[in-house]
């Protein structure tokens, strides 16, 4: 019979790459290294280790084996050649910005980030001239006018938080590939099973590994794709020195998140559908912004590169702050909080929460207005989320 190697499926692979049975002892679930160091047979080996003439561990913030087998499948999952895990989100972002850029040059943006993102743009700019710009990055066209020649690299959200616009990752890859500039995208929102940046000519990925692919909300973590010949530069430099490298545990529970991923994500998009479903026949909701929803600007974006449209959705109450506030607090059983990707449906005021770091004049540019809302839909039935949203607004004072 021919038993040719064809490639498993996403579906398999959450679940089973990176897995050596010799090195895990035929442990079944991944082998948890609690350790800081590792020991050296002989000063020899030890010598050849350090001098990389033999593979092998040597102290945890170098590699170790969970977080290494958390790496390889992370690797694979986004259809890369390398991967590399953080302590957070954010230890990925500054290690990959930090490595993409010297002084006086410009990183050019998409017109919409993760708060955080926003401020490490920023202490950037203040503290060693690396600039950055804002692009719609609506066409061809708009990103050209916007590059420069000390531009070192493009960086993207898609969908951008919190207004779920989405970018044509394949027009910026091609546009950034004929001037040699490296694409990374925040794949957060997304993850792997909805979309694969590389696929579309993109450099890197980077994620909070903190929503989606923990799930679970009980851990913090960020993890970067790409190809091994920068990720390699990044690990000896800015993750090793800078050292925001991920414990061994989390690694554990981001490996044991990932294994329900297509699933979750399945059942946080069905359930979003239907919360976009009911918020659009509601009289207090102005704007609703969901990818997956066909009234959506950009749905050909939706189709060209999304799967599913996932869990997040923002919408814009008839009101002011202060309905939206109330409207928060109305809520019974659905938790406001920062945050995304988890069980739990959680819900939060961008202009006052996640995004109160970015200056009034900049939100608006970027459409954040003081209506907006995000809503993170969880696991739970979705008549029961929606039957709390629903005896909120309509609790509101009338308008
Ligand atoms: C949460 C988030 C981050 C930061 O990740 P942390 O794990 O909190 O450091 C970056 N980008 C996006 C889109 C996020 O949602």
């Amino acid at each position: 019979m021919d038993v040719k190697k064809k490639e498993k499926q996403l579906e398999t692979k959450v679940v089973h790459e990176g897995y050596h049975s010799e090195e895990m002892l035929g442990s079944l679930a991944a082998p948890l290294f609690q350790t800081s160091t590792f020991t050296f047979d002989s000063a020899e080996q030890g010598e050849r280790r350090f001098a990389r003439e033999e593979d092998g561990f040597v102290y945890s913030r170098l590699g170790n084996p969970t977080v290494q087998l958390l790496e390889e499948r992370i690797a694979a999952l986004e259809g890369g050649e390398r991967g590399l895990a953080f302590s957070s989100g954010m230890a990925a972002v500054s290690a990959v910005l930090i490595s993409l850029t010297k002084a006086n040059d410009h990183i050019l943006c998409s017109s919409g980030l993760y708060g955080c993102t926003y401020g490490l743009l920023s202490m950037l700019k203040d503290k060693y001239h690396i600039n950055h710009d804002f692009s719609e990055m609506n066409c061809e066209e708009e990103v050209l006018a916007c590059l420069r020649p000390e531009t070192t690299c493009i960086y993207i959200e898609t969908p951008i938080n919190p207004t779920m616009k989405l970018i044509d990752l394949q027009m910026v890859a091609t546009v950034a590939k004929r001037y040699h500039i490296p694409v990374v995208v925040d794949n957060t929102f997304s993850s792997p099973y909805i979309q694969r940046p590389l696929e579309f000519g993109c450099d890197v990925v980077v994620h909070s590994a903190t929503k989606y692919i923990g799930g679970h909300g009980d851990v913090i973590g960020g993890l970067v794709v790409g190809r091994s010949s920068f990720l390699d530069g990044v690990a000896m430099t800015t993750q090793k020195d800078i050292g925001g490298v991920l414990s061994p545990f989390d690694a554990w529970l981001l490996l044991r998140g990932l294994k329900t991923l297509p699933i979750r994500l399945d059942r946080h998009s069905d359930n979003a559908e239907k919360i976009v479903e009911k918020l659009g026949t509601h009289p207090r909701i102005s704007t609703i912004y969901y990818p997956g929803d066909r009234e959506h600007p950009n749905f050909a974006i939706y189709q060209k590169q999304m799967k599913r449209g996932a869990g997040v959705i923002s919408f814009e109450l008839v009101g002011d702050k202060y309905d939206v506030q109330q409207f928060l607090n109305n809520l019974e059983f659905l938790k406001i909080a920062v945050s995304l990707g988890d069980a739990e449906t959680l819900i939060q005021h961008p202009s006052t929460m996640t995004h109160a770091v970015v200056p009034e004049a900049e939100r608006d540019m970027m459409g954040i207005t003081e209506q907006l809302i995000r809503l993170s839909v969880g696991l739970e039935a979705w008549q029961d989320i929606w039957e709390d949203l629903e005896q909120a607004l309509n609790k509101l004072d009338d308008k």
